[in-house]
């Protein structure tokens, strides 16, 4: 334990992000430098409490060593943090940008006081190690002479194929896209996390010997069954990408998109292009309204605000939630409490107010005679999202982004497979095993489980990799 008094001189005080009014000039990323004096008061704050709630199933999902790493930093020992960081997270440049970290929400110094800023602490270890050139490709066992193909370029994926190739095995990931990351790429914007922090750690994976095959749509341009014979062992890594849709009147109407279709394509065309090659959605000189909260939500928000549009609005059908934890919420739960993300406090920087309106339900869009959307009607519902009479309100629009979460994954690769999948959609691969119902074929992370954290598609992908090695070995010496 760093500093046994630290919880009580320090204050918990999070590193800022750039000013709003700066950020939203352009698509860099959102946070400060660090500044690792600060870090170390901060890491002094743990109180390194005996039980590490932190890093029980509560906590963190790759169970990082949270306590050793924040004394390691309050003692400038940064070369021995990063390594005890990357023992359990293979990634920690991703979790340390977008986690939402559930660490904190079941921080021992949270019972009485505000909890250790664990997430800013692992970022700037991490960030620490590649200044310093600390971080090189992963060391592999020798050769076992075994092919894994790994389906879906995600967090899972990427992970999974680490850790198969540290042991030994011959890795092929298959990604559809023309980039690989899956939604570390096109999903989660530039200004929360770089393309080139997620391609830096690609390139790592490339040196370390692991094939990546993009525009490798397996089910279309490959065919799975001829994988599943060519390799030992498959992986489907391949996310739960299927949008909820809003099926109500005038969905047709021209304005009205998935949330997706606006992120990825405004991913695309900035890498591409710097948004030159106008193959994005624009929200310029628009109003816009977001139809649902979330991660893809405040991105929708972010990016539109950076695209200039005219208004802003986000509808939420759930009441707002309480600033404190509700009884039925108590610690080591995630808080589930009122947040202000980035794009909420860009709003209200640009327009005044925080963007979010509560207990509303969508009733039908509005269009003029091309078809264009021109607005959307919508009621307010009560906390069992009853409607209430008399509360009809048009609201004009240019552009309506739907935001409303995510089905399950999709299916044509298993069309000619026919591998079991549930009442959701998901296919079916328990957690001890991660083996799908047909030999050789595994599933992890969102595709197994409905779209989820990145820090859980990391877990489950080390997971599925040492039970992968099992099966292959017959042992495995894998985490
Ligand atoms: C907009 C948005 C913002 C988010 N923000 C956050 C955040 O801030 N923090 C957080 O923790 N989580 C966030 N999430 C959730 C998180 O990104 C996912 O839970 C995580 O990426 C899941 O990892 P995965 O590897 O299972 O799948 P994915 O990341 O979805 O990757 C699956 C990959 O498989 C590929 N694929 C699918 N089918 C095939 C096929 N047949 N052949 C070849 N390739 C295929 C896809 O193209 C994709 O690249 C966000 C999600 C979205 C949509
Ligand atoms: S990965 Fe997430 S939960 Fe784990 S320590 Fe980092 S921020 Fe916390």
């Amino acid at each position: 334990m760093g500093k046994p008094t630290g919880f009580k001189e320090y204050e918990r005080e999070t590193e800022p992000y750039r000013e709003p009014f700066v950020r939203l000039t352009d698509f860099d990323e959102l946070y400060t430098e660090h500044d690792e004096s600060h870090l170390r008061k901060q890491g002094a704050r743990c109180m390194d409490c005996g039980v590490p709630f932190c890093q029980s199933n509560n906590g963190c999902p790759v169970q990082n060593l949270i306590p050793e790493w924040n004394d390691l930093v309050y003692n400038d020992r940064w070369r021995e943090a990063l390594d005890r960081l990357h023992k359990t997270n293979n990634f920690p440049e991703f979790t340390g940008r977008v986690c939402p970290a559930p660490c904190e929400g079941a921080c021992v110094l949270g019972i009485t006081d505000p909890p250790v800023t664990i997430k800013n602490i692992e970022n700037a270890i991490i960030d620490r190690g590649f200044e310093e050139g600390w971080v090189t490709p992963k060391p592999s066992a020798p050769d076992t002479g075994k092919q894994i193909a790994v389906i879906g370029s995600g967090p899972c994926g990427l992970a999974a194929a680490e850790q198969l190739r540290s042991a030994g095995h011959a890795v092929t990931v298959y990604e559809r896209a023309d980039r690989i990351g899956g939604l570390l790429m096109y999903g989660i914007p530039n200004m929360k996390l770089d393309k080139g922090v997620v391609e830096r750690r690609v390139q790592l994976m490339r040196d370390a010997g692991i094939r990546f095959e993009t525009n490798a749509d397996v089910g279309r341009n490959i065919d799975p069954a001829g994988l599943i014979e060519q390799n030992d062992a498959v992986l489907m890594a391949t996310g739960a990408t299927l949008a909820r849709d809003l099926p109500i009147p005038g969905r047709e109407a021209k304005g009205v998109h998935l949330a997706m279709e606006f992120l990825t394509a405004n991913t695309k065309s900035l890498l591409d292009s710097g948004l030159e090659d106008g193959g994005y959605i624009s929200a310029k000189d628009k109003n816009v309204i977001v139809i649902g909260g979330g991660d893809t939500g405040t991105d929708c928000i972010g990016t539109s605000l950076r695209h200039g549009c005219k208004s802003l609005v986000n509808f939420e059908l759930l009441p707002k939630p309480p600033l404190e934890r509700a009884p039925n919420n108590p610690w080591p739960l995630w808080p589930r409490v009122y947040r202000v993300d980035y794009g909420h406090a860009e709003a209200a920087e640009q327009f005044g107010d925080d963007p979010r309106v509560y207990s509303i339900m969508s009733k039908h869009f509005l269009m003029d005679d091309d078809g264009n959307l021109t607005g959307i009607v919508t009621v307010n519902v009560d906390e069992n999202i009853k409607e209430i009479p008399g509360t009809e309100k048009t609201w004009e629009a240019d552009l309506i982004l739907l935001s409303m979460g995510f089905l399950q994954t999709e299916h044509y690769v298993n069309d000619p497979l026919g591998m079991e999948t549930d009442e959701r959609g998901n296919f079916i691969a328990n957690k001890q095993d991660f083996r799908t119902s047909i030999a050789n074929v595994y599933a992890a992370a969102d595709c197994r489980r409905g779209q989820d954290l990145v820090v859980r598609a990391i877990n489950e992908g080390r997971e599925a990799a040492r039970e992968i090695d099992r099966d292959l070995m017959g042992s495995t010496q894998l985490p």
